[in-house]
């Protein structure tokens, strides 16, 4: 990655100006994400309920990849386990060039702040917060000071469209407002993966489209790699790639210029 290291307490001149960053990569050409022989069970109290085996793929370095399929397939499960949310029963998670499997809870928490942006379907924001502090929140919880990361904070609400709500209460916002606030929130701490679990889910469709449009246009700009769970295939069709989980199984869904085949 080409961005200055974060060190605690201090934001980067590329973390105060996020327009002005240089697009990150992996550099050496390897994947931002490699999965070998990934199983995953949960012990129910049904039995064993397993939901990948021996899965493998692998995500470049910039590729905005749509992860689709039926409810309960599995989506939110391998997003988790990409982002040491969740642990893999079996096989290798390579994630930014971390093995996220070994690491432990104190590791996977720097892990996560460091190299991965979320965006949920729901934004999860604190209502009585300003989108301002929201945004700014990540960066504190890194020690950054209140009024250097607030600044971060107003540079990212412009790079989302919203320099005039900073003010306003994070409740008092539009859902599309609310989720372009966790967009910026997601990727203030200067990320190298956007993992998005059905970001648009809660959105009527004209609102769906244009933040879908916003992430594209800033997953472009700064260089990410981004995975994104949704079942809009409208949506999905403008990814790089798009796979389908079905059956434990990842495959390609065909798109103009890009023939079918497996993950
Ligand atoms: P999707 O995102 O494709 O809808 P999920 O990954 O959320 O699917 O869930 C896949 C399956 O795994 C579902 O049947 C769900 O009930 C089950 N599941 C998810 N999390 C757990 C858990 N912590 N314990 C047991 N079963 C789970």
């Amino acid at each position: 990655m080409q961005t200055t290291p974060a060190v605690a307490g201090q934001v980067s001149r590329a973390e105060r100006e996020p327009g002005s960053r240089a697009p990150l990569s992996e550099g050496d050409g390897s994947p931002v994400i490699r999965v070998e022989g990934l199983r995953k069970t949960y012990q129910t109290a049904r039995g064993a309920l397993t939901l990948f085996e021996d899965l493998d793929f692998q995500v470049e370095a910039r590729e905005m990849v749509a992860i689709v399929g039926q409810s309960g397939a599995g989506k939110s499960t391998l997003l988790h386990i990409l982002g040491a949310l969740d642990a893999p029963s079996a096989g290798k998670v390579y994630c930014a060039s971390t093995d996220v499997a070994a690491l432990n809870p104190r590791q996977a928490a720097a892990f996560r702040n460091r190299e991965i942006g979320y965006l949920w379907q729901f934004h999860y924001l604190l209502p009585e917060f300003t989108a301002q502090e929201n945004v700014a929140m990540p960066l504190m919880a890194r020690g950054v000071r209140r009024q250097d990361a607030e600044a971060v904070a107003v540079n990212w609400l412009r790079e989302v469209g919203l320099e005039d709500r900073g003010d306003h209460r994070a409740g008092e916002l539009s859902g599309g407002e609310q989720q372009r606030v966790a967009l910026a929130r997601a990727l203030v701490n200067n990320p190298r993966l956007l993992l998005a679990d059905e970001p648009t889910g809660d959105l009527d469709s004209i609102t769906a489209g244009r933040v879908f449009e916003l992430i594209a246009r800033l997953h472009a700009s700064h260089g990410l790699t981004s995975v994104l769970v949704t079942h809009n295939m409208d949506l999905a069709a403008h990814c790089t790639r798009v796979l389908r989980l079905e059956g434990g199984r990842l495959t390609t869904v065909p798109q103009m210029g890009n023939p079918a085949g497996s993950a």
